[in-house]
């Protein structure tokens, strides 16, 4: 399905899909596409592809599109299918009917990290300025919220400081909570590539990743934690470093705050955090740590790649400021080969997190209380603003169900399957009087919603994306609208129903207005984009082609800044009733909760989320390969098949949440990052037994 013929032309754009960003060519014949093909001239990814991005056409014509606006006045209520115009004035005339009743702040907005940039900005726009709240969050909520909070306090900057040819110049590779050999194939590959030609290895995860061991690779250590205790294993690696002598005091001594390392190293040198006193909570043998303290830091080049195994937690953003501590006590920062680099999960979250789809934070993240870059917003929105942060994702929610939050608007986003505690936010959502639902299908959450937006594939729309190493890259429209209306012009008639005008003619406008008021892309076009391929941000008068690498002569912040890092064991225990700690991730082949891969063919190669489950484990529960398994946590229950998996350490389980049916987030808790409210993910308590059938 993917090869259609012969093509005639082709339309260079970027892959939708994860943080990588890469480059492709949409080869068509007349209005059709023939077929993907990575470009060679990507600079994410230099002609290489994965399976999900190659095949990502299948979805955008999948039969499952809606493409008519749809209302409702109640959700036990059939969908009416109804103009654009009809759909518009009901909405903006329901938002209106519930600010006036219960005030302005009863209404908000959630945007996603699937969006371009340039629709993400105008999401916040029109819930600042349109509805006149801060009511806005992002899908980014839920995975890399504590990667801004954590960089933002150490180094100055909420992003990655390198870009992913770095790690052509890595000696030491230490990879922490992430499998970019599935999550981020392509740079996964770079990696592997990278570990072939002799860097060294070391893997800090539950489960024995496939990194661990794979053909020609063998990691020098396997750091195998119990999940929830990343940040105590940071401070074992910290300890030793700092107990052994292995600091780089000439860097700390030009680059950092003085009086903040000096604290922070009385803090990790406490016996407390010796590996030998941590090795019973952490799991981890003290000579494995040692040894990977010791490679790390006197290895040569030491890079840090992490992912969600290190957000999604309830300590998340302190282990991401453990993370930069480590980098910045070693010198490995601020040069090619080296630095702090968050693996992005979805394609534009470092984007939806720079236009400011938070509540507290404007584009470039600056906070909303901050007076001078309130009255830049003001000036050019024409609209006072408010300087209070608004409500998060998780806030909207307990709003709803106190009857104070009534009206939602959310663009890409599929909160009823992707966030935690499914039974909590469906109560929230049947409590509100007005959801609207702006996506390609009638996911999860428009089962709640009272009206439907069709919205656009990333092959129907001009935009750019921001990929996990800043990179922005130009999303270029291959095919019309099958709605009519690319996103961005959906949000726009929604705004000028409300009352609040937008008349941008192309998105190329928008993203002008976005430099002209973000200091950090100051120098960024769509021109200059063409121009030069990509560009990495900040890119202003002092960088005017952008900056791969980030903190070079000084940190954004100015000197560097050690945090503490308290381990503070999660609330989430094992009991009798819930013996087994369960964790999860993603497979190669599929993306997310699967709404658009599971509508491809890249559901040949899985077709279900299973539980791996070790022998041992398995064996006592008298469960074998193929069982069906009942889950059971404080949350609710779930049933799976299991797969008996060697990798997985005794008392840990794991499961993917692809496939709808199985409902991976019915079981996950309430719990959350205490800075961000990153939802902790990678930690249920569970029962896991063996059930005759679904
Ligand atoms: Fe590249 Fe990620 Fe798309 Fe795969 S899913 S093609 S690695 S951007």
């Amino acid at each position: 399905l993917i090869e259609r013929g012969q093509a005639e032309h082709s339309v260079t754009t970027t892959c939708a899909y994860c943080g990588v960003g890469c480059s492709f060519r949409a080869e068509m014949k007349g209005e059709e596409i023939v077929r993907m093909v990575p470009n060679v001239e990507g600079q994410a990814n230099h002609g290489h592809s994965c399976v999900k991005g190659r095949f990502a056409i299948g979805y955008a014509s999948h039969p499952d599109r809606i493409t008519t606006p749809m209302i409702r006045k109640k959700i036990s209520d059939p969908w009416q299918v109804v103009s654009w115009d009809e759909a518009f004035a009901y909405t903006a005339s329901e938002f209106k009917r519930i600010q006036e009743k219960h005030g302005k702040h009863a209404v908000g907005g959630i945007t996603s990290s699937r969006c371009t940039n340039e629709e993400t900005y105008l999401v916040q726009k029109l819930v600042r300025a349109g509805f006149g709240n801060n009511n806005v969050d992002t899908c980014a909520r839920v995975c890399h919220s504590p990667t801004g909070y954590g960089l933002k306090s150490t180094l100055g900057e909420s992003a990655g400081t390198q870009d992913f040819d770095s790690i052509e110049q890595t000696d030491v590779v230490l990879v922490i909570g992430a499998n970019p050999t599935d999550a981020h194939p392509v740079f996964g590959s770079q990696m592997k590539h990278r570990l072939r030609q002799g860097a060294k290895l070391i893997v800090v995860d539950p489960r024995r990743i496939d990194l661990v061991r794979s053909p020609h690779i063998k990691a020098d250590f396997h750091l195998k934690l119990k999940p929830g205790t990343n940040v105590a294993v940071l401070n074992t690696l910290a300890h030793v470093i700092v107990t052994e002598g292995l600091v780089k005091d000439d860097f700390v001594a030009a680059r950092c705050e003085p009086e903040a390392f000096e604290r922070w190293k009385t803090f990790v040198s406490q016996d407390k955090y010796s590996p030998e006193a941590m090795e019973a909570t952490t799991g981890v043998p003290a000579d494995v740590v040692r040894g990977a303290a010791r490679l790390y830091a006197t290895g040569g080049n030491g890079a840090i790649y992490y992912g969600l195994g290190v957000t999604e937690h309830a300590q998340g953003s302190t282990a991401v400021m453990g993370i930069a501590n480590l980098a910045m006590a070693t010198g490995n920062i601020g040069r090619e080969g080296v630095g702090v680099n968050p693996l992005r999960g979805q394609n534009n979250v470092q984007g939806s997190c720079d236009m400011g789809s938070f509540p507290h934070e404007f584009p470039g993240y600056r906070h909303v209380s901050d007076t001078a870059t309130r009255q830049l917003f003001e000036k050019a929105w024409g609209v006072p603003l408010l300087d209070e942060p608004g409500l998060r994702i998780p806030n909207m929610f307990e709003s709803a169900l106190d009857g104070t939050f009534l009206g939602l608007y959310v663009e890409g986003e599929d909160i009823a399957q992707s966030d935690p505690d499914t039974q909590h936010v469906t109560a929230a959502l049947s409590a509100m009087e007005c959801v609207v639902v702006q996506d390609l299908f009638l996911n999860e959450t428009a089962k709640y919603a009272h009206v439907f937006l069709p919205g656009s594939s990333f092959l129907e729309k001009d935009g750019t994306f921001t990929n996990a190493e800043r990179r922005i890259s130009r999303v270029r429209k291959v095919m019309k609208p099958q709605s009519g209306y690319a996103d961005w012009e959906i949000t726009q008639k929604l705004a000028q129903a409300m009352g609040y005008p937008m008349n941008y003619a192309h998105p190329s406008e928008i993203m002008d207005e976005i430099a002209a008021l973000t200091p950090t892309f100051h120098g960024v076009s769509f021109d200059k984009i063409d121009r030069l391929g990509s560009i990495q941000w900040p890119c202003n008068d002092e960088a005017p082609e952008g900056t791969p690498v980030m903190h070079v002569d000084e940190f954004v912040r100015g000197k560097g800044r050690f945090m503490l890092t308290e381990y503070v064991p999660t609330r989430e225990k094992v009991n009798a009733e819930h013996p087994l700690i369960l964790t999860t991730g993603r497979i190669l082949s599929q993306y997310n909760v699967g709404a658009q891969t599971r509508r491809t063919e890249n559901s040949m190669w899985h077709e279900e989320d299973r539980l791996e489950i070790h022998p041992h484990d398995a064996e006592e529960r008298g469960i074998n390969d193929g069982d069906w398994v009942g889950i059971s946590s404080r949350s609710g229950e779930t049933v799976l098949r299991a797969k008996i998996a060697d990798r997985m350490q005794p008392g840990v389980v794991y499961t993917t949440f692809h496939f709808p049916g199985s409902g991976a987030n019915v079981i996950t808790t309430d719990n959350s990052d205490w800075a961000t409210n990153c939802p902790e993910y990678k930690v249920t308590a569970v029962q896991v037994l063996k059930v005759s059938q679904p």
